[in-house]
C-alpha cells in the first residue's frame, strides 16, 4: 500500500482496532530505513535535518508558491478553499485534482525521497532560501497524484489530523513484529523516538533498548501526599530530600561533552553556562536528575528565568546551581533499574559536590521533622522516595511522594469520620470536617474530607472520643457531635459541588487539634471565599 492510501484510510477509519491493523500490516511490509521514516511522518515528524521537533519550517506563502507553478489559482480562490478546509493538505489536493502540470518522465514518489526533500527544506536558509523550498516542493508535486500531494503538504506542514496518536503507533509496532506490548512501550520511555522503537522491533532487539547518553528521558514524577502518615503508610520506609523550588534538569556528560535537558525533554544547554562548567568538573561519563536552583535560594521559573537572561550580568547577581538527586547512567551502565538506595550510592560515588543531602525516615514524625527543616530552609517541602524503587521514566506513582507547604490553613470542626483501611482498619481516621456558615449563622457546612496526619496513639484516643459523641452512622461513616476543633492546611480551594459548601480543599491535611478553640470560633464560609478569590 502507498503511504498516501494509508493515510487517507487510516483518516476515514473511526475504528481504533481497524487504525491498528492497517497500520501494522503496512509496517510489516516495510524495510527498516522506510518503516522509520513512516513512523515521523504519521507523527507529524517532518524532517531529522532541521531542529528537534522535527518541523519543516515552511512558510504559507512558499507553499502557494510551489502550488501556483502547478496550476492557476487567485488568491481569493485559495483563501475561499482554505476557510473550506482548514487544513492545506485538502487544499492542495483539490486544486491540483482539476489537472495540474506534471513532470515529462516522472519518477516514483518514495517514502526516501520525500524525507531527503522535507531535510532540504528544513535546512535551507539564507538568501532565496524560500524560492529553493518552494522548488524543492514543486519537484515532488509534479509526480504527486491529488492524493500525494494533499499528504506531502501534510507531512511538511506537520499537520497530519488522521487520527494517529503515539499509543496507536505503539500499538501497531507491536502487532507487526509480534512483541508484547509493554515491552514497546517500556523501550519508548528509554529511547524516546517510536521510529527507532520500530526499527528496533523490527529487529527483535526490544529487549536490548536502553538508556543512552544524549538522548533525555522523561523526568520520573511525584505524587502529592497529604500528610507525612500517609507517605509511612504508603511506603513504610523511605528516603527523604528537600524538595527544591526550581527547574527540573537531566545533565548528560560524555568526554568534554555535557547537555541539558528541561522536563519537556528540550536542549537547554546555552541558557546556563555555569551548570555546564560545574559539571565539566566532574570526571567519568554520565546522565543525573535534579533541580536547578538559585544558589542563593528563592523560587527560580522558567519564564522568570528567560527574563534574566536577556539580563547583562545576570551570572552574577544570580548565579545558578544544580542540585543533583539521581543518576540515571554512569560510566557506561545505565541505572534505571537498579533500587534508589544503589544509585544514591552510585550518584556519591561520582563525586559531584552538588548532590541533593537525604535521610532515611520509618516513622511520620521522622517524615515530618524532615520536612520542617526543609521549610526553615526555604524550600518547599519534601520529596520521599521507596528506597527499592527503579527510576520509571515518566511515571507519577506512590514510589515518589511529595509533601508541600501548605497554601494556607482554616480552622474546622470535625462532623464525620471513616473507618480507614490496611493498618487503620477498625479505626475512624478520615475525619470529615465542616466551617461555618458566616459569623452570624452557626450553621455547619461541610467542606472536606482529611486523611489524618495524627500518630497511631492520637487516633485511638479520638476514636473513642467519636464512639462517645457519635449521632448516627451511615455506611462507612460515622457522624459526630461537632466538639473537635482542628486545623487544616490545604494546596489550594476549588468549587465543587461534592460539600454543601460549594468548595472543596486540595490536597487537605491535618496539622493539629486546636483543644484551645471551641467549635463556635471556627472559620466560616466567608472566609473560605475570601481565600478562594485571593488564589487569583
Ligand atoms: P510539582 O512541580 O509540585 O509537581 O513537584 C514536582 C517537581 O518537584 C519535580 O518535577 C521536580 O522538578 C521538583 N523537585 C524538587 N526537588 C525534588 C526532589 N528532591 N526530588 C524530585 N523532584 C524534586
Amino acid at each position: 500500500m502507498e503511504f498516501s492510501t494509508l493515510c487517507e484510510r487510516l483518516s476515514l477509519t473511526p475504528s481504533k482496532a481497524e487504525k491498528v491493523s492497517l497500520l501494522s500490516s503496512y509496517f510489516r511490509a516495510l524495510s527498516s530505513g522506510d518503516l522509520g521514516i513512516a513512523v515521523d511522518f504519521l507523527l507529524g515528524r517532518a524532517s531529522r535535518a532541521g531542529g528537534p521537533e522535527g518541523r519543516a519550517n515552511v512558510a504559507f506563502a512558499t507553499v502557494r508558491d510551489a502550488l501556483s507553478q502547478l496550476v492557476t489559482f487567485s488568491d481569493d480562490r485559495l483563501l475561499q478553499l482554505y476557510r473550506e478546509h482548514g487544513d492545506l493538505g485538502e487544499v492542495a489536493a483539490e486544486l491540483l485534482s482539476s489537472g495540474h502540470a506534471t513532470a515529462l518522465v516522472g519518477e516514483r514518489l518514495t517514502l526516501k525521497r520525500v524525507r531527503d526533500c522535507m531535510d532540504e527544506i528544513s535546512t535551507a536558509q539564507g538568501a532565496g532560501s524560500e524560492r529553493r523550498k518552494a522548488m524543492a516542493l514543486v519537484g515532488l508535486l509534479l509526480d504527486a497524484s491529488p492524493l500525494e500531494a494533499k499528504y506531502l503538504i501534510k507531512i511538511l506542514t506537520s499537520d497530519m489530523r488522521i487520527g494517529v496518536s503515539e499509543g496507536l503507533v505503539a500499538e501497531a509496532i507491536a502487532e507487526a513484529f509480534s512483541a508484547p506490548l509493554g515491552a514497546v512501550r517500556k523501550a519508548y520511555l528509554v529511547v524516546n523516538d517510536m521510529s527507532r522503537v520500530a526499527m528496533i522491533a523490527k529487529e527483535g532487539r526490544l529487549s536490548n533498548a536502553s538508556f543512552s547518553l544524549f538522548t533525555p528521558i522523561r523526568p520520573m514524577l511525584a505524587e502529592p501526599a497529604s500528610s507525612a502518615r500517609q507517605i509511612i503508610d504508603d511506603m513504610g520506609k523511605c528516603i527523604v530530600e528537600d524538595k527544591y523550588d526550581g527547574i527540573r534538569l537531566q545533565v548528560h556528560k560524555k568526554g568534554e561533552d555535557v547537555r541539558l535537558y528541561s522536563r519537556a525533554m528540550e536542549d537547554v544547554t546555552r541558557f546556563f553556562p555555569e551548570v555546564v562548567e560545574q559539571i565539566s568538573q566532574v570526571s567519568g561519563d554520565f546522565a543525573l536528575d535534579g533541580e536547578l536552583i538559585y544558589e542563593g535560594g528563592g523560587k527560580l521559573r522558567f519564564f522568570s528565568l528567560q527574563k534574566l537572561l536577556r539580563n547583562e550580568g545576570r551570572r552574577e547577581k544570580h548565579p545558578l546551581k544544580f542540585v543533583a538527586f539521581d543518576v540515571l547512567y554512569a560510566n557506561g551502565r545505565p541505572l534505571l533499574d537498579l533500587p534508589l538506595v544503589e544509585r544514591k550510592r552510585e550518584l556519591l560515588a561520582l563525586g559531584y559536590d552538588g548532590c541533593a543531602p537525604f535521610r532515611e525516615a520509618s516513622t511520620p514524625e521522622e517524615v515530618e521533622r524532615a520536612f520542617s527543616e526543609s521549610i526553615a530552609r526555604g524550600n518547599e517541602g519534601i520529596v520521599a522516595k521507596d528506597p527499592g524503587s527503579a527510576y520509571e521514566p515518566g511515571a507519577r506513582g506512590k514510589r515518589w511522594m511529595k509533601l508541600k507547604k501548605v497554601f494556607d490553613t482554616l480552622d474546622v470542626v470535625v462532623i464525620g469520620a471513616q473507618y480507614g483501611n490496611g493498618k487503620r482498619k477498625g479505626l475512624l481516621s478520615d475525619y470529615i470536617f465542616a466551617v461555618r456558615r458566616s459569623k452570624d449563622d452557626p450553621a455547619l457546612v461541610p467542606i472536606g474530607k482529611a486523611y489524618s496526619g495524627l500518630t497511631d496513639e492520637e487516633l485511638r484516643g479520638y476514636h473513642e472520643f467519636f464512639t462517645k459523641n457519635k449521632i448516627g452512622e451511615e455506611g462507612n461513616t460515622v457522624w459526630v457531635l461537632p466538639k473537635l476543633v482542628i486545623e487544616v492546611g490545604f494546596q489550594s480551594i476549588q468549587k465543587s459541588a461534592r460539600y454543601e459548601s460549594g468548595y472543596a480543599l486540595r490536597f487537605p491535611r491535618i496539622i493539629s487539634v486546636r483543644t484551645d478553640k471551641k467549635p463556635d470560633e471556627i472559620d466560616d464560609l466567608e472566609k473560605v471565599k475570601e481565600l478562594f478569590s485571593a488564589q487569583g
